[in-house]
């Protein structure tokens, strides 16, 4: 079994900052981290790792060379091996582009079972690139999953959260699966895991790697602009009346009958 995990670094902070040029991230002076719930979607692969050592656990992430440090990571919480995809070509890409460069990347590594995601990034937080992925390969998707309940021979069997609770489901090989917080927190790094991380090597794609069609990379295949961004003013705290039932509810409706 070969499970490609999609690893994103974010910025350490809710307050993204956007460059009002290009409407991309300003990344400048801004420490990195990679993306929470990918940590959960690493933990569940080396979960199945952990009951068939066969499987391998192969990490792609697109973004800076600078990515490289917290994705040595990865390694030392058990990832086999790393990816990223890293070209001046490929910034500025939304998620159209995004995905469709992760699935060029993804189909360049091969042999795949499974693809993990995390169910959204939390800086763009579209949700968008799983599902982009999915269908860029044409492959089924299942995504905010919280538990793997099984895997098949040729499937794999998932509870997905939904708004009254969860549903079970089972999807077909190869799929792609996005991951919520889990039951188990992504697990630490080992002793051992951190020497190998150390010396491994971390595998670079450029856009010359990868058979890309350079139209829909980067900003310029992006067909998405972010026009603004901002953080909600907070809410006032409300009224709080006290009195008679009767005095309160014509108070009330003395209210509603002036807003509207
Ligand atoms: C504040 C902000 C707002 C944005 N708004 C939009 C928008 O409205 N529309 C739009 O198209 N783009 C938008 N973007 C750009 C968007 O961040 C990029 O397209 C990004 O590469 C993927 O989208 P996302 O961050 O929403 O990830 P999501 O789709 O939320 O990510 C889901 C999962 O996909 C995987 N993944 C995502 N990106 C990568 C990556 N680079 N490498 C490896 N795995 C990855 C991870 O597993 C992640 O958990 C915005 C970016 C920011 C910072």
């Amino acid at each position: 079994m070969r499970i490609i995990v999609c690893v994103k670094e974010v910025p350490d902070t809710t307050e993204v900052k956007i460059d009002p040029e290009t409407g991309t991230l300003i990344r400048k002076g801004v420490p990195a981290i990679l993306n929470p719930f990918d940590m959960y979607a690493l933990e569940a692969a080396l979960q199945i790792k952990d009951e068939d050592p066969d499987t391998e656990v192969i990490v792609v992430s697109m973004g800076p060379p600078s990515a490289e440090k917290n994705l040595r990571d990865t390694i030392a919480m058990g990832a086999d091996d790393v990816y990223l995809v890293t070209d001046r070509a490929f910034a500025g890409a939304d998620t159209h582009a995004t995905s469709y460069t992760l699935s060029e990347a993804i189909k360049f590594i091969g042999d795949y079972d499974l693809i993990f995601a995390g169910k959204q990034a939390i800086d763009g937080d579209t949700a968008q690139t799983g599902p982009g992925i999915a269908e860029w390969l044409g492959i089924p998707q299942a995504t905010f999953v919280k538990k793997v309940r099984e895997l098949r021979d040729n499937s794999i069997v998932v509870e997905r959260v939904t708004e009254s609770g969860y549903e079970v489901v089972e999807v077909e090989l190869p799929a792609v699966i996005t991951i919520v917080k889990g039951d188990r927190d992504p697990r630490l790094p080992s002793l051992r895991g951190m020497m190998r991380a150390k010396r491994a090597e971390i595998k670079k794609l450029t856009s010359e790697d990868l058979p890309v069609d350079k139209d829909k990379i980067g900003l310029a295949g992006s067909p998405t602009r972010v026009h603004k961004i901002f953080t909600p003013p907070r809410r006032k705290g409300g009224e709080k009346w006290e009195g008679e039932p009767a005095e309160l509810a014509a108070k009330l409706a003395k209210v509603i009958r002036e807003i509207v």
